[in-house]
């Protein structure tokens, strides 16, 4: 990786310290973070409002970290696209774009792997490689927004990695996607997904900012999620659920819970009664998700019939919930999947 500064990693107040200590104007340096993030050019000699000696000055201190779309993927089913995202030092990542009536989201990774485990996991296969930076994140979103000449409306952290394991370059990200000078993306419109990294729950939620957080449940019972969720013998059930109040009380903002159903594992109305005991006294929503079956996991997804009979189990328990619809099935369903099947043909 190269070592100089990333200056689309850069937030604000960052760059206007660096035009400073250059001897620059302060107001070159919002002519630049436009530049970065409003016009979302990655080539630096298009600064033309710049002198050449300005951009030689700043070629000597950085680069604008540039990605690429490696191959795109079309489901015919529904609108959704898949993307494999070529890194600067070649590594491969996977974004979604999916096209909703009124909004347009994408589903973005935080890091190249992801070392928490969960056994019906694609993406933590090849094992964790490094984090993302701000800019790798904020690329993800403007090369769909170039290449389909849209604009994205919504941003779901839920693609490869452990967002709150990239703790600091992840709030970098949404401080500049959020900035008004940029992308200028409300974070009402982002949610992060985690697996339940407790410390930075508790760390997130005293940021105070609007953002959904969701939380990779999948089982209630602390035993069977430590079978599939190694994390969970780090932090238990109860602590995650004792920071999601607190993430609530924080930022007033309800939680989600992640359900990813394996037949004949996690479907019992036994399950669906814990779930109710577990999650009693919290605003929360429960997301129905059938399992993407991986090659490297022997879990069942189950018939579309009981997906519908364990939600009728958790309403008669007044239990919000909604079936998350799987999105781009003919292209590839699991995050990290495509992503995987890439690194096996190239190796
Ligand atoms: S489910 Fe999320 S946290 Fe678990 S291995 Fe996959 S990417 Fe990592």
């Amino acid at each position: 990786m190269d070592k100089r500064l990333e200056f689309n990693s850069m937030t604000l107040v960052e760059l206007q310290e660096l035009f400073l200590t250059l001897g620059e104007k302060k107001y070159r340096a919002e002519q630049f973070f436009r530049f970065l993030h409003a016009q979302k050019n990655f080539e630096i000699e298009n600064l033309k409002q710049f002198s050449n000696t300005l951009i030689e000055k700043l070629k000597n201190e950085g680069f604008i970290n540039k990605s690429t779309i490696y191959k795109r993927y079309e489901s015919k089913i529904d609108n959704t696209k898949k993307y494999l995202i070529r890194l600067e030092d070649n590594r491969i990542i996977e974004t979604v774009f999916m096209d909703y009536k009124t909004y347009t989201t994408v589903c973005i990774s935080s890091q190249v792997g992801c070392r928490m485990g969960c056994s019906f996991c694609a993406s933590t296969k090849e094992n964790f490689k490094r984090n993302l930076t701000a800019c790798e994140m904020l690329n993800q979103i403007y090369l769909i927004e170039k290449d389909l000449n849209l604009k994205i409306t919504n941003v779901v952290i839920m693609g490869i990695g452990e967002p709150l394991d990239n703790y600091d370059n992840v709030l970098k990200f949404l401080n500049i996607l959020n900035d008004e000078r940029g992308k200028n993306l409300s974070l009402r419109n982002v949610t992060i997904s985690t697996c339940g990294l407790v410390d930075n729950i508790y760390k997130l939620a005293k940021e105070n900012l609007p953002i959904t957080l969701t939380i990779s449940l999948h089982n209630p019972f602390q035993k069977e999620r430590s079978e599939i969720m190694p994390i969970s013998n780090k932090y238990s059930i109860e602590e995650i659920i004792k920071a999601c109040k607190f993430y609530f009380e924080k930022t007033k903002r309800r939680v989600s819970f992640e359900y990813t159903i394996i037949k004949g594992q996690n479907d019992s109305q036994k399950h669906a009664k814990e779930l109710k005991r577990v999650l009693k006294d919290l605003n929360c929503h429960i997301n129905i998700i059938p399992l993407n079956e991986i090659k490297e996991f022997d879990g069942i997804s189950p018939d579309t019939k009981y997906i519908y009979i364990f939600k009728e189990k958790l309403k008669k328990l007044s239990l919000n919930a909604t079936i998350r619809k799987k999105q781009g099935i003919d292209i590839n369903g699991a995050c990290g999947q495509l992503r995987q099947g890439v690194i096996e043909q190239e190796s």
